[in-house]
This record gives structure tokens, C-alpha cells and sequence, in this order.
């Protein structure tokens, strides 16, 4: 039985104090009926702030990307081994926002999964699809060999280690979601692919949902079959949008 994951994808925001307010509110407002484990991906300079935080509390701690080099003179860059030494568990690679903006490679997002899985993080793998490449029925060819290029460099045992987030570009801080069905069809697919591989990993894997879930559509996505739980921007900034995401889950 794979377990949900309610994952808050802060990206560029925060400041030490709205962190601490977010955080202790996080805290204090854990829905007690949840059985969702709770993550929040944070900027790396506010990792530290986060193991003080939420150190006593249920609630994991990670970082949005690590470098694919394990150290040395990378100006600007943080090792997975850094990550660990802020009480890391979890880190994001291949969102959607690195591959556009700094141009990661399926390669380059592989070997960064397999960076953190190799320091003992676990990556949480996000694929999607443009609209353009939605429109012209490319979706599964894209988010395919977004998953293929990761499943081809780990082996099956560091595979067990990995998440996947599939998050449509098209509704990554826009406000259109995918329906439940749309996404449902991706998750499954990627699922397939999954067990293609290694029938266990496919039903180990947990596979996230990410663009645009809210309070108000949480529910309808979460309660799909393959969709095992959100990776959360915008209303990961929210405690109370955030909180009632992880009491909507299953
Ligand atoms: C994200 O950044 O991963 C994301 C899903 O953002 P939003 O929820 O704001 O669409």
C-alpha cells in the first residue's frame, strides 16, 4: 500500500520570519485524522531554519534541486551531502521551472536523481508536458522519456527510493488543473512504464499530482487510483490552504 505524500514546493519565496510563522502553523494545525505524510521543499538557505523548526514535528524537510556534482569547485552550487547535513530527506529535480529556465536535460535530471538516491535523498522526479505538447498528442511520448531517461540510469533498488511528480506545465501556477481523469491517465501510464521496468516499482512508487491543487480540488484528485498524493506550490504558502490539502487526503 503506498502512502500519500503532501509535498509544499515553496520556490523562490520566503523570508525568516514568514518561514517561522508558515512553518509553526503547519505545525500546530497537522490534521490529526491525516494519514498523509507531510514535506516542505524549501529554499536552500532556510534548510537550516527548517531542521530547528520542525525538527520535534512529523513533518519532512527537502530541497527544490542539488548539484550533479558531489563537490569541488561548483561557484553557486549545493551537494546532496550538504542536503543531508540540514536534515534533508527529500529532494525535488527536474521541475519544470529547472529544465525551462536553466535548461536540465532528461540526462542532466537523471543524474541528479541518481546523485541524491546515491547520498541516500530521495528524489522527487517531476515530468510534464507543455500545452503545445499536450495539444499535439504528445503527452505520454514526453512524460515517457522524461521517466525512461531515469529509469535508465538507476538500478531497480535505487528506483525503489525515487518519487515521481507529474505536473503538467500548462497548469504549474496558472490556475487550470488537469481534471482528475487527465491526470489519472498520465499517472497510470507512468505507473505502466513503472512496472514495465520492475512490476514491484510499480506498485511501490508513490506518483504525485502537482499544478494548481487547491483546497477546492484536492479531494476529486487525490481520491484517484494512481494519484498518490501533491506536490504543492502556490497554496503550499498558505497554511491553511496547505493544511486542508493534507486533510483532504486519503
Ligand atoms: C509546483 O511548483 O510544483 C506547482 C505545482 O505549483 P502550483 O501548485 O502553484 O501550480
Amino acid at each position: 500500500m503506498r502512502r500519500t505524500l503532501i509535498a509544499g514546493n515553496w520556490k523562490m519565496n520566503g523570508s525568516f520570519a514568514a518561514n517561522h510563522s508558515l512553518l509553526t502553523e503547519i505545525v500546530a494545525g497537522l490534521p490529526a485524522l491525516s494519514s498523509a505524510d507531510v514535506l516542505v521543499c524549501a529554499p536552500a538557505p532556510y534548510l537550516a531554519q527548517c531542521a530547528d523548526v520542525l525538527a520535534a514535528s512529523p513533518v519532512a524537510w527537502g530541497a527544490q534541486d542539488l548539484s550533479v556534482h558531489a563537490q569541488g569547485a561548483y561557484t553557486g552550487e549545493v551537494s546532496a551531502a550538504m542536503l543531508l547535513d540540514c536534515g534533508c530527506r527529500y529532494v525535488i529535480v527536474g521541475h519544470s521551472e529547472r529544465r525551462a529556465y536553466h535548461a536540465e536535460s532528461d540526462q542532466l535530471v537523471a543524474q541528479k536523481a541518481l546523485r541524491a538516491v546515491e547520498a541516500g535523498l530521495k528524489p522527487v522526479v517531476c515530468v510534464g508536458e507543455t500545452l503545445e505538447q499536450r495539444e499535439g498528442g504528445l503527452t505520454n511520448q514526453v512524460v515517457g522519456a522524461q521517466l525512461d531517461a531515469v529509469l535508465a540510469l538507476l538500478t531497480v533498488e535505487q528506483l525503489r527510493n525515487i518519487v515521481v511528480a507529474y505536473e503538467p506545465v500548462w497548469a504549474i501556477g496558472t490556475g487550470k488543473t488537469a481534471t482528475p481523469q487527465m491526470a489519472q491517465d498520465a499517472h497510470a501510464f507512468l505507473r505502466q512504464q513503472l512496472a514495465a521496468t520492475d512490476l514491484e516499482l510499480g506498485a511501490s512508487v508513490q506518483i504525485l499530482y502537482g499544478g494548481s491543487m487547491k483546497p477546492d480540488n484536492a479531494v476529486e484528485l487525490l481520491a484517484m487510483a494512481d494519484i498518490d498524493g501533491g506536490l504543492i506550490g502556490g497554496a503550499a504558502l498558505k497554511s491553511a490552504d496547505f493544511l486542508a490539502i493534507v486533510g483532504a487526503a486519503k
